[in-house]
């Protein structure tokens, strides 16, 4: 398996390059419209195939290059079926993973940031990782205040689909706003201070309620684009 963690810098959001090292196939997960050469440079350098872009799930705080990248390179372009844009190719789902050559891509439905959000889960032979979109973050979890989001759905998504995972399964968040890069189960599970540790429901609902962020500066942009896989309504 090739894996590079890619980052844009003004979300700090990570996309996730994995690919067949058997037949060169590639898939972008969360890939950003701002960095839509850097990433085609990266797959040059590779030599790969973008075969697939794949979301966690609808952003609030930045475009997905999808729409991009498919009209500049032919690849497809999936979504979880629980926010499937009428425009995108390919729907995945807890009984519908995804096939890269030899890779599964075992999608986890880990709704609460949004009601439609996905973890996705690779587990071979390097032991396992997860792209944990923004349900679980390091040393923290994406906010739960608008988009179908809630923290109780979350709590129970983060300990049924990720916390339920072994202790040594790496953790790859969505975003990372201290230049943290990855993490374990074992470790979020043991000290992450809004969900590990032993934190009740309640007590993780009190910490969600008491956040009170501002809007994510592209909301009102970013959402619309995305439901049409990062096209823009002008
Ligand atoms: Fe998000």
């Amino acid at each position: 398996m090739i894996f590079r963690q890619l980052i844009e810098p003004d979300s700090c959001t990570y996309t996730y390059l994995l690919a067949c090292s058997d037949n060169r196939q590639a898939l972008l997960v969360d890939p950003v419209l701002e960095t839509v050469d850097r990433d085609l440079a990266v797959l040059q350098e590779l030599d790969l195939q973008l075969a697939f872009t794949l979301e966690t799930h609808i952003h609030a705080d930045h475009i997905t290059s999808a729409a991009r990248l498919r009209s500049l390179i032919g690849c497809r372009i999936a979504y979880p079926a629980t926010d499937m844009p009428a425009t995108a190719d390919v729907a995945v789902s807890e009984v519908d993973p995804l096939h890269l050559g030899t890779l599964t891509i075992q999608p986890l439905f880990t709704p609460g940031h949004t009601d439609g959000h996905h973890s996705y889960l690779i587990d071979n032979s390097c032991g396992g990782r997860v792209l944990s979109g923004d349900a679980l973050l390091i040393d923290g979890c994406g906010r739960t205040d608008f988009q179908g989001g809630s923290a109780e759905t979350l709590f129970q998504s983060v300990h049924d689909k990720i916390f339920s995972l072994p202790d040594d399964t790496l953790v790859y968040p969505g975003h990372d706003y201290n230049n943290r890069r990855v993490s374990s189960v074992g470790q979020e599970r043991a000290r992450n201070p809004r969900l590990g540790g032993g934190k009740t429901l309640d007590e993780f609902v009190a910490i969600m309620a008491g956040l009170n962020l501002p809007s994510p500066k592209k909301l009102d942009v970013a959402v619309p684009a995305n439901k049409r896989c990062g096209i823009s309504e002008r």
